[in-house]
């Protein structure tokens, strides 16, 4: 049977870390956070982000727009936070309402206050192996991975699901610790060729939003299993991976929820603090 990795319990211990480097700022910490138009997502990752804030010290500053906000307006808004010295890291919450186009936006944020880090000059630093801002979701299921004491060094990693926001910029971050990454797709799928992917996983990593995509016993006897995916499935939260039967194969899994998701909040804060530190 896996041990559970439990995103949760490692987010604790390094928001201990965080608050103690809170406390060494002359300042205290300001993150902005923009919402446009309403919507349930946005508004459950504002709350749970402002909860997280409050308990490190961190100044969670919540500035919503209209539905029907221009690009032009966001961007004019953007530059404003940008220019403003007391904020030192702005989000943007997903999803936007169709006129507005992410990738144009985000590209507005300053670097140095992109604590997403999805600007591109800061995606570019991690092709070098130099970023300290790193994209949150792919930095919280590195440190799943890291809790697990496992070496990358050599180890099959198998990454499904190609986003720019998990997949892409997480398979870069793999190939810094020397492991072997295969990236697969809706192209590997349509192929036929998923299954054959998935077996050989030493460390599966999911990160699709489909429910029961990875059947458990596809997965490696002695894997570590990160699921990524949220889907809700008659009112519960759900991955993409078969939990039941792949909890009974792996070496280790993260639950879902309380695997991931806990730690990419975590992540935020941790590149805000950061985003702080250099600033200042
Ligand atoms: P995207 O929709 O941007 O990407 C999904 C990826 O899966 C794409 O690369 C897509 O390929 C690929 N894909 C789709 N169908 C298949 C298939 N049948 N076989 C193989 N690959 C497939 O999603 P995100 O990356 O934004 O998010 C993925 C999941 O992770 C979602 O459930 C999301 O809610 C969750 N998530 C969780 C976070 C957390 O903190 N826990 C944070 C971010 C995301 P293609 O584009 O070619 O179709």
């Amino acid at each position: 049977m896996a041990k559970l990795l439990e995103g949760k319990v490692i987010a604790e211990a390094i928001k201990e870390k965080i608050k103690q480097e809170v406390a060494l700022l002359k300042a205290r910490p300001v993150l902005a956070s923009i919402q446009v138009g309403e919507n349930a997502g946005a508004a459950s990752y504002v709350k749970s982000q402002a909860k997280v804030a409050e308990a490190l010290g961190i100044e969670y500053q919540l500035h919503k727009l209209s539905e029907d906000t221009h690009e032009a307006h966001l961007i004019d808004f953007i530059q404003k936070l940008n220019a403003n010295k007391s904020v030192n890291g702005i989000i943007i919450q997903m999803p936007l309402p169709q006129q507005i186009d992410y990738k144009k936006i985000s590209q507005y944020i300053l670097p140095e206050k992109d604590v997403e880090g999805m600007h591109p000059q800061n995606i570019g630093k991690i092709l070098f192996g130099k970023a300290k801002i790193l994209p949150c979701t792919p930095a919280a299921v590195m440190e799943l991975i890291s809790a697990s004491g496992v070496d990358l060094y050599g180890k099959e990693v198998v990454i499904v699901g190609h986003s720019e926001i998990v997949g892409k910029p997480l398979a870069l971050m793999l190939l810094e610790k020397f492991a072997t990454v295969t990236v697969c797709h809706i192209g590997t799928s349509k192929a036929g060729k998923l299954e054959e992917h998935v077996k050989k996983a030493e460390v599966l990593i999911v990160a699709v939003g489909k429910a029961g995509l990875i059947k458990g016993s596809l997965v490696k006897e002695g894997a570590i299993v990160i699921d990524v995916g949220i889907n809700r499935v008659a009112d519960k939260i759900v991955g993409d991976v078969e939990f039941e039967a792949a909890q009974l194969r792996a070496a280790f899994i993260t639950p879902v929820p309380g695997g991931v998701g806990p730690l990419t909040v975590t992540m935020l804060m941790r590149n805000l603090v950061e985003a702080a530190k250099a600033q200042s």
